[in-house]
């Protein structure tokens, strides 16, 4: 028998008699929530944690100066051939294509452009929004972005992002209107992401003012006005859910974008100037 057997016998022979609730050494039987290590990581963290809750408008706006706020903007992207392409590399063409794939509708196409060339406006942007045909090779990422499950075809936002790149790389960004649900997520409306410069919209619900808000998200603007939940210095309700302004566009007939996203978008391109080429008219 080992010495440490040895020991633990006389434990198993004698169990501890249950001892009342209210006799409890509470101190003793609660370990303490976090170990050393994560204290200090959460005192290092806090201010983060509350900067992402509540801000003040000169911090927001030097968090999108120096991209903080927006590291994703700063992800390279994949393309189907594995290469990786710097993120956002598409913002020195200073050109945005717009156009829709076969079949949709021509009004759809030109209400896409109109909410594209909206946004790039009143940002101040000097970026070239041009309406073309969709090429054969734009024609081809479609085919090979769409999934067909159960006999529905849907769009595959993902997959599109690494052909086009492939195709084009960096020459410019876009948007586009297909006539398709999404894959993932199937709700969605429209779906935009900076680093590849790729907006895409669904014909069905296709609009300028969708087509804004997505606008601001393919410019960088990688939320929804909903965090921080208040950023002092501009004006909206606390609570997020109560704010007209929840999806950044506000609910005007010329669909203005809320103060704190153009905010945002300024300060992210200004920052984008550090370097060396203007982006402003
Ligand atoms: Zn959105």
């Amino acid at each position: 028998m080992s010495d440490e057997q040895a020991v633990l016998e006389p434990v198993e022979a004698s169990p501890t008699p249950e001892a009342p609730w209210w006799k409890l050494d509470l101190k003793s039987t609660i370990k303490r929530p976090f170990g050393k290590f994560s204290r200090i990581m959460l005192a290092v963290a806090s201010p983060f944690i509350v900067l992402g809750l509540f801000n003040v408008k000169p911090l927001w706006e030097f968090g999108w100066r120096t991209h903080i706020f927006c590291l994703n903007n700063l992800r390279p992207v994949r393309a189907a051939s594995g290469k990786f392409h710097p993120g956002g590399a598409w913002i020195k063409s200073k050109r945005i294509v717009v156009y829709g794939m076969p079949g949709v509708g021509d009004a759809k196409v030109a209400a896409a452009y109109e909410g594209m060339r909206s946004i790039v406006d009143e940002v101040g942007l000097d970026i070239h929004v041009e309406r073309v045909t969709a090429t054969p090779a734009m024609q081809a990422s479609l085919a090979a972005a769409t999934d067909h499950k159960q006999g529905k075809s849907s769009f595959n936002f993902r997959k599109f992002i690494a052909r086009r790149m492939d195709d084009r790389g960096s020459r410019h960004a876009e948007m586009v209107v297909v006539n398709m649900d999404f894959t993932d997520p199937s709700w969605a409306w429209g779906l935009a992401y900076f680093p590849p410069g790729i907006a895409a919209l669904r014909e069905e619900v296709t609009d300028a003012r969708l087509a804004k808000h997505e606008g601001a998200h393919l410019l960088g603007y990688d939320k929804h006005d909903d965090l921080p939940f208040f950023v002092f210095g501009y004006e909206e309700a606390p609570i997020p859910w109560e704010r007209s302004t929840l999806m950044m566009i506000l609910p005007n007939n010329r669909n203005t974008l809320s103060p704190r996203a153009h905010a945002a978008l300024v300060s992210f391109w200004r920052g984008k100037e550090r370097d060396g080429c203007t982006y402003f008219k």
